[in-house]
């Protein structure tokens, strides 16, 4: 039975629609209003709430990256334990949850009119969570409804006079109809089911979502999926917006409500999708990785590769046969880095991806790669004569540590004697960029040979935006490979800018 808790139990067959019926119309109403979700938003912590339910907004300070509308907009999460500041820029409405509150309010009223007229009388049995302050007296409502169990639940949710927390007591009008109710309410969730399964389908994979997470542009999708459509691009697979920060999904919280919809109604299709994952994972890159050590490469940028030796060329064969088209780059250390008996490898590396092979007659192959994300070296084997290492994904820590870090460094006080390298800390993340970006300028208008066209049209003119800049810039710029090298393991697109700027400050001081 109903018991007013959050998460209600559930059998491999979900919930029960009669037994259940209360719980099953609480996964379609607001926590906050107790109304059906009205354009309901999924905030960064996973938690939903209709748009209208969204606290007072106030102004963010010193906060300059990423550029996105909305972020300088902030408000305090009214869920508990989350409590954090939420920037409004990251809460769309969400898309999924959007369209299925419509297709159930449609499928409900249109219901209504075709169940036979089964009189319920339905009883609100308040169930606070807790003492809420102001709420004096709060009289528990009763209505009476037709329509089934899950229909008339839902109807009295629609009026607003059901609370989220609460449980409901039903009893049948006339007598000797119950058997006629559960039957209808059967019914309702058998199609009301069949309804909304196609909106939990993610589309990239057109399964049912595992462990969805949901983007700043509303869209939902497996974390996996997701994940692996932001190695290759920066824009939402659904609506091809540019998300800013591709490589910090795997910090975000799952969607809630999602989730609860798929473990409350489709149990058994959660079974089958996670049984599938597990045997991905079997295969997974990330436990048995090809390793190439050879040289820098990074995340979104090209890598052009000549493959002679035949350990390598026998490497290259297996993931093209398998399909992955995968496999690590590893830079080596440089003398003074390495320790006797030690690897000879960085122990940082990017995953890259086989864009395009030419293979030569004599078994010689040219590829094209480009940097997928960064990887930081476990445990190495070696197999047929390459290398191949358990590794763990190394990504970005979220916006919002990023934009915690550059309000904290940039209200710093600055100190009497101050220096350009103690300056290049204190600047706003976008003005890191905007140095970079000068310097570049400056160079082509100077001709720089390392600026020369064959390497712009290599690697592209430089890109605006924050996150690839420096790695846009380790690849053209002629300077150690260490320094270079420093990126790899950085989590923040801050820290790298800074990186960046320090290397740029140092050539000019030398250029003088
Ligand atoms: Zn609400
Ligand atoms: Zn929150
Ligand atoms: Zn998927
Ligand atoms: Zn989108």
């Amino acid at each position: 039975m109903s018991d007013g808790t959050r998460s209600a139990t559930t059998t491999q067959q979900g919930l029960d629609a009669h037994q259940q019926a209360r719980d099953v119309v609480k996964l379609f109403q607001c926590e906050h209003c107790s109304y059906p979700l009205r354009e309901p938003m999924t905030l960064p912590c996973g938690n939903t709430l209709c748009r209208p339910c969204l606290p007072p907004l106030y102004k963010r300070e010193n906060i300059t990256y990423p550029v996105v509308e909305g972020r300088s907009e902030a408000f305090l999460c009214p869920f508990e334990p989350c409590g954090s500041e939420h920037s409004v820029g990251d809460c769309a409405t969400d898309v999924t949850l959007n369209k299925i509150g419509d297709i159930v309010k449609t499928f409900i009223s249109s219901c209504k009119s075709k169940t036979p007229e089964l009189s319920l009388l339905l009883e609100e049995k308040l169930n606070w969570p807790r003492m809420v302050e102001n709420t004096v007296e709060v009289m528990p409502r009763s209505r009476v409804l037709h329509g089934g169990r899950i229909a008339s639940t839902f109807a009295m949710a629609d009026m607003g006079e059901l609370d989220f927390h609460s449980s409901v007591a039903y009893t049948p009008i006339e007598r000797g109809v119950s058997d006629a109710i559960q039957a209808v309410d059967v019914n309702v969730l058998e199609n009301l089911k069949a309804a909304i399964r196609p909106e939990l389908e993610c589309q990239v994979c057109y399964q049912v979502m595992l462990d969805p997470s949901t983007t700043s542009c509303g869209h939902t999708f497996c974390r996996r999926c997701l994940s692996r459509a932001m190695d290759h691009s920066n824009h939402c697979p659904m609506c091809r917006r540019v998300l800013p920060l591709a490589h910090t999904q795997e910090t975000e919280s799952s969607n809630g409500r999602v989730t609860d919809l798929i473990q409350n109604l489709f149990p058994d299709l959660l079974t089958v999708r996670k049984d599938l994952a597990a045997q991905e994972d079997m295969i997974d890159e990330e436990t048995n990785l090809p390793l190439f050590p050879c040289t820098l490469a990074y995340p979104r940028m090209p890598t052009f590769l000549h493959i002679f030796e035949p350990r390598y060329r026998l490497m290259i064969r297996r993931v093209l046969e398998n399909g992955t088209r995968k496999f690590g780059m590893l830079s080596y250390k440089s003398q003074r880095e390495y320790q006797p008996g030690g690897p000879h490898w960085q122990e940082y590396g990017t995953v890259l991806f086989i864009d395009r092979v030419e293979i030569l007659p004599d078994g010689r192959s040219l590829l094209e790669t480009r940097g997928l994300y960064k990887f930081r070296v476990v445990e190495t084997a070696v197999v047929d004569g390459y290398l191949t290492g358990r590794v763990q994904r190394v990504d970005d820590i979220s916006i919002h540590e990023e934009e915690a870090i550059e309000a904290q460094e940039t209200s710093v006080a600055t100190p009497l004697e101050d220096d350009e390298l103690g300056r290049i800390q204190r600047l706003p993340t976008q003005q890191l960029l905007a140095y970079g970006l000068d310097f570049i300028r400056q160079a082509q208008g100077r001709s720089a040979r390392w600026l020369h066209q064959r390497v712009l049209a290599a690697y592209g003119q430089p890109p605006e935006d924050a996150a690839t800049f420096p790695y846009w810039l380790a690849s053209v710029l002629p300077i150690a490979e260490t320094e270079k090298y420093t990126l790899l393991p950085a989590t923040s697109v801050r820290e790298r800018l800074k990186v960046t700027a320090e290397w740029i400050h140092q050539l000019e001081q030398a250029r003088w």
